[in-house]
């Protein structure tokens, strides 16, 4: 935790330090910065979850003077990352999974790859473990995760295989184009539907 107090203002260090060390997992590393004299701004953006970010970002790049302000110590909001319990484990507090985020125009009109955002996506994505020891995985590859099933039912691996390709075809045909953009009329939508393979 010291190597984030480095840059508060004493006082919030003092305060800091009278709280007790259970209470101090509950806290997160501060963005407070002393004050650097009377700044002026065009735009005062309240909260800095992903969407204040995000606008906080655009209007920025449209060349206004932007501040953001939370009432946490913490940016983020509901997709923040923090070291709450053990010293240097980091694990996100309330949103746990990110499958569309690439979809989202800001993703790549912000360039936030270049600005070292990395997305991780471990091999396994979602296990559930039982109490004799065994588990059963959901592997981002669909044979491995068939195979994990099948542990325990062969007819639930086939099943959930036959699921997957129509949630594919769903996935590609349905939820990705009519993401960020404007719904596809109703009854253009009642034709895709006649799709092959769904
Ligand atoms: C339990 C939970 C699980 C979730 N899981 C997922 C998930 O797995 N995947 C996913 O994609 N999404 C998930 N979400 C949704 C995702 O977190 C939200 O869609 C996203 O955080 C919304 O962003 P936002 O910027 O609008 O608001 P928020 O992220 O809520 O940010 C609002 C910010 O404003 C600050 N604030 C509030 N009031 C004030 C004030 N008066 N003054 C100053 N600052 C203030 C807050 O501290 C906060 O930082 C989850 C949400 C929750 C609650």
């Amino acid at each position: 935790m010291k190597r984030f107090t480095a840059d508060w203002p004493e006082q919030a260090e003092k305060a800091y330090a009278f709280i007790p060390e259970q209470g101090k997992s509950f806290f997160t590393y501060p963005i407070i910065q002393r004050p650097k004299g009377k700044r002026e701004f065009d735009v005062v953006v309240i909260g800095g979850g992903p969407n204040g970010l995000t606008a906080a970002a655009y209007l920025a790049r449209a060349g206004l003077r932007v501040v953001i302000t939370d009432r946490r110590n913490e940016l983020g909001g509901g997709v923040a990352t923090e070291e709450l319990r053990k010293p240097g484990y980091r694990h996100n507090t309330h949103a746990v999974y990110m499958p569309m985020v690439d979809y989202a125009p800001a993703y790549k009109d912000l360039d936030l790859e270049r600005h070292q955002l990395e997305h991780i996506f471990p091999e396994v994505q979602v296990a559930m473990s039982f109490a004799d020891g065994s588990s059963m995985c959901i592997y981002n590859d669909l044979e491995k995760t068939c195979k994990s099933i099948s542990q325990y039912s062969k007819k639930d691996a086939d099943t959930y295989r036959e699921f997957f390709k129509r949630a594919q075809v769903m996935m590609d045909e349905f939820i990705a184009p009519s993401t960020y953009v404007q719904p596809m009329p109703a009854f253009d939508q009642l034709g895709k539907l006649n799709h092959p393979r769904l």
